[in-house]
This record gives C-alpha cells, sequence and structure tokens, in this order.
C-alpha cells in the first residue's frame, strides 16, 4: 500500500504561511501584495479559473485586480491594458489567463509582460533561467510538484525520474526542475517507442498527458513514486487523473491523488510566485 501524497492538505498549510508573508510585507513596504489577472471573452473554463484564482488571493490576504473584457476586444485595447499594469507599482503579477480568443497574437501579448511580473512563469527569460537553474520565476504546476516532493522528504537526486509529456506548461518544465534537483530524467511523449519499457524504469514517475487512466500497474516500478498532473473525466465523467489510480495505488511507494493531489499546489503556487514577485520589487 502506497502513501498518500496530500496536496490538499500541503497547499493549506503553504497559504497560511503565505498570508503571515503577506502581512508582514504590508507591515514592512506600507502597501498591498496586488495580483492582476486578465481573462478575455466568455470561455467558461477559463471563468471558473479566474473566479477560484481570485478567491485564493483574498484568502492569503492578496489584492487581486481582475479586468474581464468581452470576446472582440482588439489586440491594441488587451496590450495597452498590460503595458497599464506593467507600468502599476501596486501590481506585482499579471496573469493573463488562456487561451485567448483567436484574432488575439497571444505570443505579442505575453511579450509585454516583464520577467519580474510574469507569475505563471511562462516567459522566455524565466524558462531560460529555470533551464540554466538559476534564479527565477518557475511555472506553477511543476513548482508545485517540487514543493510535493519535498514536503514528503523524496530526493530526486541520482533517481531515474521519467516525466510523460512535454508541454511548456508542465512536462518541459518538470523535466527540467527535476534535472535541476539531480535526479537521471527521461521525458516521453507521443512518439516515444516503448514507452511502457521507459516508464516501468522510473523510480519518479510524474504524468502529465490529459488521457484518462492511461498509466497502468504494468508501466510503474514496485516502490516507484508516481505524481498525476492530469485532469481528465472517466467514463462516467468522474474527475480523474492520467494514472489508474486503483491499479497503481498497491505498487507505488508514494502516489498523488486526483482530485487532491497536484490540482490544489498549482494555484499556491500562483500565490507564491506573486509574494515571492512582491518580495523582490
Ligand atoms: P498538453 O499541452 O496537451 O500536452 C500533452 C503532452 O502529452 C504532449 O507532450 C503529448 O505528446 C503527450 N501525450 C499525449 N498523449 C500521449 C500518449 N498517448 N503517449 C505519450 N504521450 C502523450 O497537456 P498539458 O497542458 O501538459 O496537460 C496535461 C494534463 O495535465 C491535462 O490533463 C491537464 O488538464 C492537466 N493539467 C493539470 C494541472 C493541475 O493543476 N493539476 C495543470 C496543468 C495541466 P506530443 O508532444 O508528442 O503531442
Amino acid at each position: 500500500m502506497s502513501i498518500l501524497i496530500d496536496g490538499k492538505a500541503l497547499a493549506a498549510e503553504m497559504r497560511q504561511q503565505l498570508a503571515e508573508r503577506v502581512k508582514q510585507f504590508k507591515a514592512q513596504r506600507g502597501k498591498e501584495v496586488g495580483l492582476a489577472v486578465v481573462l478575455v471573452g466568455e470561455d467558461p473554463a477559463s471563468q471558473v479559473y479566474v473566479r477560484n484564482k481570485i478567491r485564493a488571493c483574498e484568502e492569503v490576504g492578496i489584492r487581486s485586480f481582475a479586468y474581464r473584457l468581452p470576446a472582440e476586444t482588439s489586440q491594441q485595447e488587451v496590450e495597452a491594458l498590460v503595458d497599464e499594469l506593467v507600468a502599476a507599482e501596486n501590481v506585482h503579477g499579471i496573469l493573463v489567463q488562456l487561451p485567448l480568443p483567436k484574432h488575439l497574437d497571444e505570443r505579442k501579448i505575453l511579450r509585454r509582460i516583464p520577467p519580474a511580473k510574469d507569475v505563471d512563469g511562462f516567459c522566455a527569460e524565466n524558462v531560460g533561467n529555470l533551464a540554466m537553474n538559476r534564479e527565477t520565476i518557475v511555472a506553477c504546476t511543476p513548482f508545485g510538484v517540487m514543493k510535493m516532493l519535498e514536503k514528503y522528504g523524496i530526493d530526486p537526486k541520482g533517481k531515474s525520474a521519467v516525466v510523460l509529456g512535454r508541454s511548456n506548461i508542465v512536462g518541459k518544465p518538470m523535466a527540467m526542475l527535476l534535472l535541476n534537483a539531480d535526479a537521471t530524467v527521461t521525458v516521453c511523449h507521443s512518439k516515444t517507442q516503448n514507452l511502457k519499457e521507459v516508464c516501468a524504469a522510473a523510480d519518479i514517475l510524474v504524468v502529465a498527458i490529459g488521457r484518462a487512466k492511461f498509466v497502468t500497474a504494468d508501466m510503474v516500478k514496485e516502490g516507484a513514486v508516481v505524481i498525476d498532473v492530469g485532469m481528465d473525466r472517466d467514463e462516467n465523467g468522474k474527475l480523474c487523473g492520467d494514472v489508474d489510480f486503483a491499479a497503481v495505488k498497491d505498487k507505488a511507494s508514494y502516489i498523488t491523488p486526483v482530485p487532491g493531489g497536484v490540482g490544489p499546489m498549482t494555484i499556491t503556487m500562483l500565490l507564491y510566485n506573486t509574494v515571492l514577485a512582491a518580495e523582490r520589487s
């Protein structure tokens, strides 16, 4: 039987610590920590994400500035808003909720956010710094995974780590973080051959592919640490991960559940990055 990595509990603990840091910042600098969130259009999932982020800010005392713009907002208007937020002293972090409506040039908009306010950790400079193992702002989801490993005393040093998925927001930064922590890292994707064998050799297996219950017990080494980033729906429409939890839990030494694993850590790390950006400002 494996040990469950409780992301919900760790997120709650970290939010308490962040609330303290927010208070200290206010006492020392005489102003609030501020996060601006820009949402363009009416995508229902994005609306929920933005609402959750704003609620999480309130929980730790971060001042949030929400901008909900109509779907037909022009490139020029979005860029002007971002420029305004870049200049605003009370805004320490800027988050543009993706995806943007198709007529907008996402890259051009994101490029206007300076690395110091890029609390998503998506810009080229922050990603470059991560690749070079320098001080930076790290993408929230993989950063949250590292915090979970740390909390449970799992040191990646010298371990064989396999990251399944190579997206810019999860897989790639995850691989870089594990490499920076001295793991021997293999990154797999849809063109990887012998996927089962590669995964089954991992001491630490991080899965982020968006395929419900894709990782089965035969893909997992006895005693491996299994981190499930996936947020999928099963055949009954119930939330599940990329890992077949019921089958894998008896083989893994540690495993994250879905829900209650990586998910709660992602928003917490956004708050963490915002506080860090404020403290560094
Ligand atoms: P993504 O951009 O769609 O990337 C998926 C990656 O998985 C790609 O690299 C793809 O390979 C690979 N892949 C897909 N099917 C595969 C297969 N059958 N075998 C091997 N590799 C395969 O996804 P993402 O944004 O990284 O998200 C991944 C999952 O994590 C989703 O379920 C998402 O909802 C979830 N997520 C959760 C959180 C959280 O807070 N818990 C945050 C972000 C994402 P190619 O590159 O070859 O196409």
